[in-house]
C-alpha cells in the first residue's frame, strides 16, 4: 500500500474456502424436448465477491436468485462486464466432463485485465465449477446433443459514477441446461456480409469476450433476418477482410491453385475472438499431418492455414467453382455450414451436399463431439 507502507497480501480465489447452502425448493427441469437456449436455469449458482483492499472473498454455492445491486454500481453505467460460455456433458457412460475449461479461464482473465478487473487462479475457478456442476448433476439432459451451458460472469460492483478501476467486483457462474442447436439434422444457414456495420474496430476490444461486445450485434441481426439471412458475416477494412459470423469464427474451406484443399480462418488480431472451438478445429485439422484422420484428404493435399481472406477473393473462388465450404465455430453450434452468402446485392452460393454440410465441416463436428462426449478418449475433456 503506498500510502501506509504497509504489504497487503490479496487472496486469490479458494475452493477450500466454499460455502454451500442447498437449494431448499429445488426446480423441475424441462423435459428436454422443451428447452429453448438459456432460458431456463439451474437450483445452485457460485459467487465469488472480490474488493481491492482484500482480494477474492470466500466463495459460496448458494440458491440460484436475484442479485443486490445499488444503482450506482459501476457496471450498470460504464459496462465493466465480461463473461465466459461453456458446456459440461454427459458420457454414454455418464462420465461428465468440461471442454477444455482451461481455455476459457485464461480469456476470462485475459478480458478482465482489459477492463481493469481482478485476474484470478483459473484452476480454482475450474474446480469450484466442477462443484457447482455436481451439485447440479440432475440438470444435465442425457440425450444426444445436449449439454447443460456454463455461463461465468464477472462484473464491477463498485458504487461510484467516476470512471475508474472498479474496487469491488463479483464474479458470478449460472448454468442452464441445452438442447442441440439443430434439431432434426443440420440445416445450413445463409449469412449477410454487412458493410454497414463493423462488430469490432482495429485497435478496440473486439478479441475480448466483454458485454459491450454483444448488444450493438442486435439491431445488425435484426436487419439481416429481414431480409431472409439468419447472421451477419462481419467484414473488416475497405478489402472487406471476412472475420466473424454472428457470434462464432469463420472457416473457409477453397481448392488451391495447385489443387491441394485450403481450410483457411482469419488470423488471431484485435477484431477476432479467440474462439476455443476454432483453437480445437486449428489443432484437430493440423495433427494430421502426424495422426490421420479418417476422411480428410491425404495431409500432403491439405493445408491449414490462418490468414486473412477478402470477399472479393470469396467471389472469385465461388467463380472458378473452388469455393468448397464455408462454416462457424463456437461453443453453441460446434459448427455451423453456411450455404449462402449476401454481398452487394448479390449471392454467393456454397455447396451443401445432402447432408446440409460440406466434408471437412462434418468431420470436425465428428471429431469435436467424440472428444466432448467421451467417444474420443481426449485430455481436452476435463472430467468433473
Ligand atoms: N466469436 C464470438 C464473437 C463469440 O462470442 C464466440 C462465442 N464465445 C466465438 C467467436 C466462439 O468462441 P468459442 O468457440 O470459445 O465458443
Amino acid at each position: 500500500d503506498p500510502l501506509t507502507g504497509k504489504t497487503v497480501t490479496l487472496h486469490d480465489i479458494d475452493p477450500s474456502l466454499v460455502k454451500i447452502t442447498p437449494n431448499p425448493n429445488p426446480g423441475t427441469p424441462l423435459p428436454s424436448e422443451k428447452l429453448s437456449f438459456g432460458k431456463t436455469f439451474t437450483d445452485h449458482m457460485l459467487v465469488i465477491p472480490w474488493t481491492s483492499t482484500e482480494g477474492w472473498a470466500a466463495p459460496e454455492i448458494k440458491p440460484y436468485g436475484p442479485l443486490s445491486l445499488e444503482p450506482s454500481s459501476v457496471v450498470l453505467h460504464y459496462a465493466n462486464a465480461l463473461f465466459e460460455g461453456l458446456k459440461a456433458y454427459r458420457s454414454a457412460s455418464g462420465r461428465i466432463t468440461l471442454f477444455r475449461p482451461d481455455m476459457n479461464m485464461r480469456r476470462m482473465n485475459r478480458t478482465a485485465e482489459r477492463i481493469a478487473l481482478p485476474t484470478f487462479d483459473g484452476q480454482a475457478l475450474t474446480e469450484l465449477i466442477a462443484s457447482l456442476v455436481r451439485m447440479d448433476e440432475r440438470w444435465i439432459p442425457s440425450e444426444p446433443g445436449h449439454s447443460l451451458y456454463i455461463r461465468p460472469t464477472l462484473i464491477g460492483t463498485q458504487n461510484a459514477l467516476g470512471v475508474g478501476p472498479s474496487t469491488s467486483a463479483l464474479l458470478f457462474v449460472i448454468c442452464s441446461p441445452v438442447g442441440p442447436y439443430y434439431k432434426g439434422g443440420f440445416k445450413p444457414i445463409a449469412l449477410l456480409a454487412t458493410t454497414k456495420h463493423v462488430r469490432a474496430a482495429p485497435g478496440g476490444i473486439g478479441s475480448y469476450k466483454l458485454a459491450a461486445n454483444y448488444a450493438p450485434g442486435i439491431i445488425p441481426q435484426l436487419e439481416a433476418a429481414m431480409e431472409g439471412y439468419a447472421q451477419n458475416l462481419w467484414l473488416q477494412g475497405k478489402e472487406h477482410f471476412l472475420t466473424e459470423v454472428g457470434t462464432m469464427n469463420l472457416f473457409v474451406v477453397l481448392r488451391g491453385e495447385d489443387g491441394a484443399t485450403e481450410l483457411v480462418t482469419p488470423p488471431l488480431d484485435d477484431v477476432i475472438l479467440p474462439g476455443v472451438t476454432r483453437d480445437s478445429v486449428l489443432a484437430l485439422a493440423r495433427s494430421h499431418a502426424s495422426t490421420p484422420i479418417t476422411g480428410l484428404p491425404p495431409s500432403k493435399d491439405f493445408r491449414v492455414l490462418e490468414r486473412p481472406i477478402s470477399m472479393p477473393e470469396l467471389v472469385r473462388a465461388s467463380k472458378e467453382s473452388r469455393l468448397l465450404e464455408v462454416f462457424g465455430a463456437g461453443t453453441a453450434a460446434i459448427v455451423c455450414p453456411v450455404d449462402r452468402i449476401g454481398y452487394l446485392g448479390e449471392d454467393i452460393h456454397v455447396p451443401v451436399g445432402e447432408k446440409g454440410m460440406g466434408p471437412i465441416c462434418e468431420i470436425m463436428h465428428r471429431e469435436i463431439v467424440g472428444r466432448q462426449t467421451g467417444v474420443i478418449p481426449s485430455d481436452w475433456a476435463y472430467v468433473v
